[in-house]
């Protein structure tokens, strides 16, 4: 299969359309067959479901070229896991798993040529995405909704090296106990914008949210887990009913654990602890790990050991190791990579 002329190491993380998309209907109670189609736009009634109240869920993962060649992806049935809670939670139909990731592998396939090759640093992210299709005036869930798969090629996340960056306690909240931080859905987002963008014009990668019961407690960032390396080696995540459980953060402390030997701790971290880590790091698919640096509390700043230039020893280890996985250089454990072709 011949692969599309496109500057991989430059292409940056934005959407870039593809030849085919995976869409599934769910009308009258059940799912129709999928099929993949040519038409990267969706015509929807006006007072669809998704429009009017938010009812949308999505996911997020990478097909990689690896080091002999094959097109394979990571640990999809965790996505489709994840999909099936998130689902739930807003009270729409699941989309079997075995089918989620069937339809993630044929999306792949059919967009073979836009897969980036081993050594660009880019990969191919894949979208699968859930929404209600028709008319919902009145609050309550949709009848109609629609699956989707698109993909799109994204550039190496970090262009010359992995720079530390820096982020800032944010005054806004994540997640409300009992909410829907746990859940992938586009309601999260919408409400974190604000946020965000605010701390950009204060300076500022990221926001560091706090518990928003007694903000005292770290949970995560916009888009992103932390794990932090404490100064005897150890990893240590929040633990909390309210962070996204993201795939690349179980990864790392799997990869902590069983491959480096390092011990590894979820657990609530508190604020106060943060100043004494050596190392801090957020994970997620886009970047797999990012560095931070520093972290500032309304001006108060909290400079890891580790810099502003580098990686940390430990993280970079851990970046090596579940990259090294990914891309094939290192022997996987059982079932993390879906071999698609
Ligand atoms: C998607 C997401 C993550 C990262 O999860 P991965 O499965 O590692 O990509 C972290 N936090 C939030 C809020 C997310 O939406």
């Amino acid at each position: 299969m011949e692969k599309k002329n496109i500057d991989w190491e430059n292409i940056g993380f934005g959407y870039m359309e593809t030849d085919k998309r995976y869409v599934a209907n769910y009308k009258d109670g059940k799912w129709d067959g999928g099929a993949l189609i040519d038409d990267a736009n969706i015509t929807m009634n006006e007072c669809a479901g998704v429009l009017q109240y938010a009812q949308t869920i999505f996911e997020g993962l990478k097909a990689y070229t690896t080091e002999d060649g094959r097109i394979v992806t990571f640990r999809p049935d965790l996505n489709a896991a994840r999909m099936a809670d998130s689902a739930k939670r807003l009270e729409m139909p699941v989309f079997p798993e075995e089918r989620f990731v069937e339809a993630v592998v044929e999306t792949v396939k059919a967009n073979a040529a836009y897969v980036p090759p081993y050594g660009s640093g880019a990969t191919l992210y894949i979208r699968p995405y859930m929404f209600g299709m028709n008319p919902v005036i009145g609050v309550k869930p949709a009848d109609e909704y629609q699956f989707r798969v698109f993909t799109t090629p994204v550039g190496p996340y970090f262009k010359g090296g992995a720079k530390p960056i820096t982020i800032c306690v944010s005054d806004f909240d994540r997640a409300a106990p009992h909410g829907t931080g746990h859940i992938k859905a586009g309601l999260n987002y919408a409400m974190s914008l604000h946020a965000i963008v605010t701390a950009h014009a204060n300076g500022f990668d990221e926001n560091m949210y706090l518990d928003s019961a007694t903000r005292t407690k770290v949970e995560e960032t916009g888009g992103a887990n932390f794990i932090f390396v404490t100064k005897d080696n150890k990893i240590v995540t929040p633990h909390s009913e309210t962070i996204l459980p993201s795939i690349t953060r179980r990864s790392i402390m799997y990869v902590a654990e069983h491959y480096l030997g390092l011990e590894v701790e979820e657990r609530d971290v508190y604020f106060d602890e943060v100043k004494d880590f050596a190392e801090c790091g957020l994970c997620g698919t886009a970047a797999v790990i990012s560095p931070v640096g520093k972290v500032v509390d309304h001006g108060e700043e909290i400079c890891f050991p580790s810099g502003m230039e580098k990686m940390g020893p430990v993280t970079q280890k851990l970046y090596e190791t579940l990259t090294g996985i990914q891309m094939g250089r290192i022997k996987a454990p059982e079932d993390w990579i879906k071999v698609i072709g």
